[in-house]
């Protein structure tokens, strides 16, 4: 009987458990959790600390028990794994205890990271990654009347975190060293008018500035950015960054960039190790390069790929490309692509209000897109520029165009979006 280890169980971790379930009904799984809670989707916390969900509802797969009834699971959870022996597949606890596997999945996923801000204890900091990040964020909510807040970081999930205290009437200023909201994903013209719309709800903007060091005052903090301002807050949000959960592996043993390097069955470069999630870097389909696609759908892909193949079946995942769908201050953003790539620029629609799309066509079609308020294109517009990816060829398809048409596109922005313009 085949014995299997899951590293972290998070979306990664419960589908890679469930693929090898479904292929393997006899072998023993153990999952190693650091935490008591069942598998939960961590693009929920932030509308559990809004109360638009209740605690229940991060959990998208039920509870633990439920899980082990139906996966057969073996879990040994509220200890961390310290360590992971590659060559002797052995995983140690942060207690000390032992435990020697077949073929182990490392699904950690990735920890908030925020460098150090001289006078901040990071304990004084909030942070918005992992269930425990929520709780702690909700509860001291509901435990303060907090008038003012710092939010740094205008990624994805600083938007949310600025959503949520601007509802509660908290007077926000929303901090980034780049010069424009979402730098990653939106272009010049869309970030400027996400802008404007969250400035006009209230929403102070900081941006082209850095926090530099806070001191504490009687009511909070101030906070000297690097532009000379200063913001007074008595509530900091960090949402610089994160990182991968890798140091339990042995870079020596397993090949490590930023995430653990995987190929298309994710294998890493040990053998019998797999990685998935957050915590691995896998193919970005646009640039060819190797990357970290911090999303759900992609961890599990990655997930039943890995299960797949360690219960000896045969599955591969060819990559994903970069994209953020996101509802936040009665508005969707929806970004696809490299927003750095350079092409012909084609808009259609009134960047105000309504449907705006932005599409960038480079020498071989479609390299990326913006759509502004309407998440219904997304499925058609990211399912498009994955088949260019994939096969070259940037014709859409009748039921497509149909699908655009009825949203609101004009056919001839959807011929300039074909490239029909553009030199084909
Ligand atoms: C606020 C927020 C909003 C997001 N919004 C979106 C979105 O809109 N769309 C989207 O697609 N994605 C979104 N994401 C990203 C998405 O949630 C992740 O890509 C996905 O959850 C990754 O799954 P994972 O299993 O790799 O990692 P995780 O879900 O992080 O799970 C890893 C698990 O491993 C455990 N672990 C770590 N180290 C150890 C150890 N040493 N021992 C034992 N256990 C360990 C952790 O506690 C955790 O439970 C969002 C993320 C956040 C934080």
């Amino acid at each position: 009987m085949a014995e299997y280890a899951i590293i972290g169980f998070g979306c990664a971790g419960y589908y890679g458990a469930k693929t090898i379930r479904e292929n393997d009904p006899d072998g023993k799984i153990t999952v190693f959790s650091e935490h008591e809670y069942s598998p939960y989707n961590p693009m929920l916390t932030t509308y559990y600390v809004a109360n638009k969900i209740p605690f229940e509802g991060m959990f998208p797969f039920g509870d633990m028990y439920k899980i082990k009834e139906e996966l057969g699971l073996n879990v040994i959870s509220g200890k961390k794994v310290a360590r992971v022996d590659a060559d002797s597949k052995t995983v140690v606890t942060e207690n000390g205890e032992e435990f020697v596997f077949d073929k182990i999945l490392i699904s950690t996923g990735a920890s908030a990271f925020a460098p150090a801000f001289e006078g901040l204890a990071p304990e004084k900091a909030f942070y918005m990654r992992t269930i425990g990040d929520a709780i702690k964020l909700k509860e001291a909510l509901e435990s303060h009347s907090y008038k003012s807040a710092l939010v740094v970081g205008a990624s994805m999930v600083g938007i949310k975190v600025v959503e949520l205290l601007n509802a509660r009437g908290i007077k926000t200023t929303f901090a980034d060293m780049a010069n424009r909201i979402f730098p990653l994903a939106a272009y010049e013209s869309v970030s400027r008018e996400i802008e404007r719309r969250i400035s006009e709800k209230g929403v102070k903007l900081a941006l082209g500035s850095a926090l530099s060091s806070v001191e504490e005052t009687a009511d909070g903090f101030k906070c000297n950015m690097s532009d000379g301002s200063i913001v007074e807050a008595d509530l900091i949000v960090l949402c610089i960054g994160t990182r991968t959960n890798v140091s339990i592996v042995d870079a020596d043993k397993v090949k490590i960039n930023k995430g653990i390097l995987v190929d298309e069955n994710m294998a890493t470069s040990a053998d019998g190790i797999y990685a998935a999630g957050d915590v691995s870097e896998g193919a970005e389909l646009q640039s060819k390069d190797s990357m970290i696609i911090g999303l759900w759908a992609n961890a599990a892909h990655q997930g039943i790929t890995a299960g797949a193949n360690m219960a000896g079946g045969t599955a591969s995942f060819d990559g994903n490309f970069m994209h953020n769908i996101t509802h936040f201050m009665d508005m969707d953003f929806i970004g696809f692509g490299d927003n750095k790539l350079p092409g012909t620029v084609y808009t259609s629609g009134d960047i105000t209000k309504g449907l705006y799309v932005e599409a960038v066509i480079g020498e071989e079609g479609l390299v990326g897109v913006n759509i502004l308020d309407n998440y219904r294109i997304s499925g058609t517009v990211k399912n498009y520029l994955y088949r260019i990816m994939e096969t070259k060829d940037t014709t859409l398809s009748p039921i497509q165009k149909g699908i655009l048409i009825k949203e609101g596109l004009k056919p001839s922005f959807i011929e300039k979006m074909e490239g029909k313009f553009n030199g084909k």
